[in-house]
C-alpha cells in the first residue's frame, strides 16, 4: 500500500472510530465491529460492520452513519458499507485466546495476605522457566495486584489486537497478565463483584496465552467464595499453598486445603515461607516458630515442598522488580525455589495420573 492510500485508510478509520458502538460505547474501530476495510486508488472504500446477531437491527442506523462518515473523508469517491450479523462461527477469534493450549495450570494460594504468596508465585514462575518450561504468570489478585512491581513491568500496557484479544506482557522469560497492567495504579481499586469477575474472565479468556507448559495463578489471599469461584473457572493441575510457620496462619492453611478439596484439584504441596533467618555465620533463627507448615502438611496428608528463608536479597529483588531466581540464579534461595518447582511438577505428574487425589478428612 502506498503512502497516500495508507493515509486515506487511516483517515477513514479515524472517522469511523468517532462513531460509538451502541454496545459498549467504544469507537466502531476499537470495538472491532469494522472488518475488511479496503481503500482503493480511485477513492472507492468498502468495509463490513459486524453486528451481534440478536441485536443486528440496532446497527442499521450505525451502518448509514458509518457510510456517510467515510464518504465525507477527502479523497473518498464512493463507499460500500455492508452490515452482517455475527454468528458464533465468525465471532472474534476466541480460539486463539484463553488457556486451551496451556498444559497445566497451577494455583498459588495463601490463607491470608502478607505471607509472601506473590513473592513465591513470581519466583516459582521464574524457576519453572529456568527449568526450560514455557511459563505464564497470571496475577489474579484484583484488589492488590503485585506483578507490575515484582516483575518490574511498571507502567507497560498489554497490546490489544484488532480482534480485541490481549497480548500478555513478557518479562524475565515469562508471559504475564495482571489487572495492574489494565488499570491506572493511582485509581482506587474499588472493584467489587461483577467488575472484578469480568476483569478476571478477560484475563483468562481474552488473553493470547498460546502454548504454555505451565501457567501459575497468583490468587487473592484468602480461602473464601471469591477464590473458590476463580479456581473453578479453569481446569487446575493442582495448587500450592504458601504459609509462614506461625500457628495462626496454620489454622488458615487447613481452610485453604479444604477449599481445594471442593474443587477436586490436588494439593501439590505446602511451601513454608519466612521459615527462618540465617546469619552469615550460618546460625538459623526461627523467627516465626519452627516447622509449623511442615507439621500441618503432614497432619492433612499433603506433601511438603520446602522452606524459603527470610532473605534480604529476596526482599530487595522484589522491590526493584528483578525476581531473584531470574536475576541471581546462583543464589541459595534461587536454588531452593528450583527444587520446590521440580518437586511441585513431580507431584503434579503423579497426582494427575488417574489415581485418587489427596483427600482431607
Ligand atoms: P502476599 O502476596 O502474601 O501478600 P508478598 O509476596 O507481597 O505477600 O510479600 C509481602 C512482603 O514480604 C514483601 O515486601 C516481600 O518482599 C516480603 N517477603 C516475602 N517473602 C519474603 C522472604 N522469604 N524474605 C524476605 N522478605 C520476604
Amino acid at each position: 500500500m502506498n503512502n497516500r492510500l495508507a493515509d486515506l485508510t487511516e483517515r477513514v478509520k479515524a472517522r469511523l472510530n468517532a462513531i460509538k458502538d451502541p454496545i459498549g460505547g467504544k469507537g466502531l474501530f476499537t470495538s472491532g465491529r469494522v472488518k475488511g476495510l479496503d481503500a482503493r486508488a480511485d477513492g472507492k472504500v468498502s468495509f463490513t460492520i459486524e453486528a451481534p446477531a440478536d441485536v443486528a437491527e440496532l446497527y442499521a442506523p450505525v451502518r448509514d452513519r458509518a457510510e456517510a462518515a467515510a464518504r465525507s473523508v477527502d479523497g473518498v469517491t464512493s463507499v460500500t458499507a455492508v452490515l452482517t450479523a455475527e454468528t458464533t462461527a465468525n465471532a472474534p477469534a476466541k480460539s486463539t485466546g484463553g488457556v486451551g493450549r496451556v498444559k497445566q495450570i497451577i494455583a498459588v494460594a495463601s490463607a491470608k495476605g502478607g505471607v509472601g504468596k506473590s513473592t513465591v508465585a513470581v519466583n516459582l514462575a521464574c524457576a519453572f522457566a529456568s527449568l526450560g518450561m514455557k511459563t505464564g504468570l497470571l496475577d489474579l489478585d484484583v484488589y492488590g495486584p503485585s506483578a507490575p512491581t515484582l516483575l518490574g513491568t511498571g507502567a507497560k500496557k498489554p497490546r490489544m489486537r484488532e480482534d480485541k484479544l490481549l497480548e500478555p506482557l513478557e518479562a524475565h522469560g515469562l508471559k504475564t497478565m495482571s489487572i495492574g497492567y489494565l488499570v491506572d495504579p493511582s485509581s482506587p481499586m474499588i472493584w467489587r463483584g461483577a467488575m472484578a469477575t469480568s476483569a478476571v474472565r478477560q484475563m483468562i479468556d481474552e488473553v493470547v496465552w498460546g502454548d504454555l507448559d505451565v501457567l501459575l495463578l497468583d490468587l487473592p489471599p484468602g480461602t473464601g467464595d471469591v477464590q473458590l469461584t476463580l479456581v473453578q473457572r479453569v481446569p487446575l493441575a493442582g495448587a500450592v499453598i504458601v504459609s509462614t510457620p506461625q500457628e495462626m496462619a496454620l489454622a488458615d492453611v487447613r481452610r485453604g486445603l479444604a477449599m481445594f478439596e471442593k474443587t477436586r484439584a490436588p494439593i501439590l504441596g505446602v511451601i513454608e515461607n519466612m521459615a527462618y533467618f540465617e546469619t552469615p555465620d550460618g546460625q538459623r533463627t526461627h523467627i516465626f516458630g519452627e516447622g509449623g507448615a511442615k507439621r500441618v502438611a503432614a497432619d492433612v496428608g499433603a506433601p511438603f515442598l520446602g522452606e524459603i528463608p527470610i532473605d534480604v536479597a529476596l526482599r530487595e529483588s522484589c522491590d526493584v522488580g528483578a525476581p531473584l531466581v531470574a536475576t541471581q540464579p546462583e543464589h541459595p534461595v534461587s536454588k531452593r525455589f528450583r527444587e520446590i518447582a521440580a518437586a511441585a511438577l513431580d507431584n503434579a505428574a503423579r497426582m494427575n495420573k488417574p489415581a485418587p487425589a489427596i483427600r482431607i478428612k
